[in-house]
């Protein structure tokens, strides 16, 4: 156990660290402040004044004792309500066997946000995810069923485009980056090379499709249509999912539809944003979501117990936008 942990920290602060490099920003070449600003805020405020609508839809039956107490269980093998859900529509949605770091707080049964889960480093997922490299350690946690829900669709992605490589952005990223990110539900997934367009750094944003055969194009839309399927299921259908193919919206919209699940508290599952959302996906979970069934760790380890390190402040980290800002031009600057 204590080999394990040593790599998982010595992953955290080296081996995923060295994997994120400064880039330009995606936010930067943005020119509609006001639609970010409004479109991301709306659903956001909905959502709190919805509330009980959210739970209610949320959980289906025999969820009653899953209840709201997602995130104070450090073994928690529930979330068989998620699990058993998703199965009907065709997919898993089951963690696998990966140690997540907690803080303390988690294992004395404090909730959100005193307790968050981090993701693991992604050397240790065996290839089902990578972290996306503007996306910094202090940017990777969240509610523990957010982590779970994400752990779980990686690894029933893999398993369907086991080549395709999905990059996890920001999950909590409070401050100048984002409009949301705040509330332990947000998270931004980049399937690289088979969105619209790619976040290729540098200001640059070439399209994924242009040039490709028909048949390219279509296998490329296959794959995040799966995404997106795999993303609702694992959510039991109470997902919002910011992205701008319509070709993709249409068909998510047309399964999505005959799937039979509760209605959705976001209204509908997959919403076009602003250009931003060309080459990523920003996924919305409810807080109500309950985790999801977990894999056990191997005998005698343990998930690792890790402090929650703040955010370095915009002005001073290499690899945030906001370097390159001054603080009263964030208000301009759209944000995912
Ligand atoms: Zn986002």
């Amino acid at each position: 156990m204590r080999g394990l942990l040593v790599i998982v920290l010595l992953c955290m602060s080296a081996c995923d660290r060295a994997a994120s490099t400064p880039d330009a920003r995606e936010e930067r070449t943005e020119p509609s402040a006001s639609e970010s600003a409004s479109d991301e805020s709306t659903p956001r405020a909905s959502a709190g004044g919805d509330g009980t609508d959210t739970g209610d839809a949320d959980r289906g039956e025999g969820d009653s004792d899953h209840d709201l107490r997602v995130d104070e269980s450090p073994a928690a093998p529930e979330g068989s309500t998620v699990a058993a859900t998703a199965a009907r529509h065709g997919f898993s949605c089951r963690v696998p066997s990966i140690p997540i770091p907690r803080p303390r707080e988690c294992v004395r049964g404090e909730s959100y946000p005193a307790c968050k889960w981090q993701m693991p480093a992604a050397p240790l997922s065996d290839g089902r995810y990578r972290r996306w490299r503007n996306t910094i350690v202090e940017h990777w946690w969240g509610r523990p069923s957010l982590v779970t829900f994400i752990l779980a669709s990686m690894a029933e992605f893999d398993r369907l485009h086991p080549d395709q490589v999905v990059a996890v952005g920001d999950l909590d990223a409070p401050g100048p980056r984002h409009q949301t990110h705040d509330r332990g539900v947000d998270v931004d997934l980049y399937v690289l090379g088979a969105l619209l367009t790619e976040n290729a750094g540098g200001g640059r944003y070439p399209s994924n499709y242009e040039g490709k055969s028909e048949e390219e194009v279509e296998a490329l839309r296959v794959r995040v249509l799966d995404l997106a399927k795999v993303l609702a299921a694992c959510a039991n259908g109470a997902v919002r999912i910011y992205y701008n193919d319509e070709v993709v919206l249409e068909r998510f919209h047309a399964w999505y539809d005959a799937q039979g699940f509760a209605p959705n508290p976001f209204g509908r599952p997959m919403q076009r944003h602003n250009s931003l959302h060309d080459f990523h996906f920003h996924v919305t979970i409810p807080e109500e979501l309950p985790l999801h069934a977990m894999d056990p760790l191997p005998e005698g380890t343990e998930h690792p117990i890790a402090r929650i390190e703040p955010p370095p402040p915009p002005g001073s980290a290499p690899n945030l936008s906001s370097r390159t800002r001054r603080p009263g031009e964030w208000a301009a600057v759209p944000r995912e």
